[in-house]
């Protein structure tokens, strides 16, 4: 990290000492020290393996029996399965330790918040995710483990056993929509925020990516902690452009030193 974000991630700190409500956005950026690649970033899937982005469309995943079950394979092997959170998920918990983080929307399906400490209850899994399998017809939703043990044991496309119909991570992929309910405790809790930190996330992804401007329309703070350019840069009270885990871990040493100051 740039020593000349020390000053930045200081007054940081001290915004969020003195804050009355702090919302986490978080997107695939803040699970990539885990071994978790992102989509867009330099070594992200999307960038790596552009015609992969068919296997995240659910009119292919409806109408391509090949398509489910190359996802199956890939759900199978996915490293979210095996790796542990990383600095970036801890210093989330901790601010939440320090009742200094009241909501977290993550983007991710990974579950490392949730192995790293944070509140089930506090985590808003927007994008669902990959530890739950649903059924398409019946939305009967089960423990992804035994469907992927069809899948290991040979069944390339297991059936939902209660009504035969399509099963599919509980996941939200592209052209499904997001959960209402869900999308409605992201946005109150966005709404009453004064500082919103977004970490690890590209804010391309809608409508999610209208997140940060409700918060600042709302008069709160903006912080934008990214390895790259996001579109709300311009518009944020600060930019750490930098590892997430680095500056998240910095940012709660800041927290505790404004606290005790
Ligand atoms: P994205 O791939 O669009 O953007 C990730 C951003 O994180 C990039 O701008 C990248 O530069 C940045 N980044 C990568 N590593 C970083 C680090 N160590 N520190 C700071 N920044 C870092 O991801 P997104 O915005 O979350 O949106 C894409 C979609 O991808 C979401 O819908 C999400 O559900 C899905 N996704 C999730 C996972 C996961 O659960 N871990 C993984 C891949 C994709």
């Amino acid at each position: 990290m740039d020593t000349a974000e020390e000053p930045i991630i200081d007054e940081v700190a001290a915004w969020i000492a003195s804050a009355r409500q702090v919302v986490a956005l978080t997107g695939a950026g803040v699970s990539t020290a885990s071994g978790i690649p992102d989509f867009r970033g330099p070594d992200g899937l999307w960038t790596k393996e552009p015609d992969s982005q068919r296997l995240f469309s659910i009119d292919a995943y409806l109408s391509d029996p090949e398509v489910r079950a190359e996802v199956w394979q890939r759900r199978l092997h996915n490293p979210a399965f095996s790796v542990g959170p990383n600095a970036a998920h801890m210093a989330l918990a901790a601010l939440e330790d320090r009742d200094r983080l009241h909501a977290l929307v993550t983007q991710n399906i990974d579950g490392l918040h949730q192995a790293g400490g944070s509140d089930p209850d506090r985590v808003i899994e927007i994008h669902g995710t990959i530890h739950e399998v649903v059924c398409l017809s019946c939305d009967r939703r089960v423990p992804a483990g035994p469907v992927l043990q069809q899948v290991a044991d040979g069944d390339p496309d297991p059936r939902c056993p209660a009504c035969g119909g399509l099963q599919k991570s509980a996941t939200v992929s592209f052209g499904q929509s997001l959960d209402p309910a869900l999308l409605q405790r992201a946005h109150d809790a966005v709404i009453g925020c004064d500082l919103l930190l977004a970490v690890g996330t590209s804010l391309v992804v809608h409508p999610v990516a209208l997140l940060p401007r409700t918060a600042l329309e709302a008069g709160a703070r903006l912080v934008i902690i990214n390895a790259e350019d996001t579109p709300y840069d311009d518009r944020a009270d600060a930019v750490l452009r930098a590892d997430a885990g680095e500056v998240l871990s910095a940012i709660v040493a800041g927290v505790d030193n404004h606290q005790q100051a």
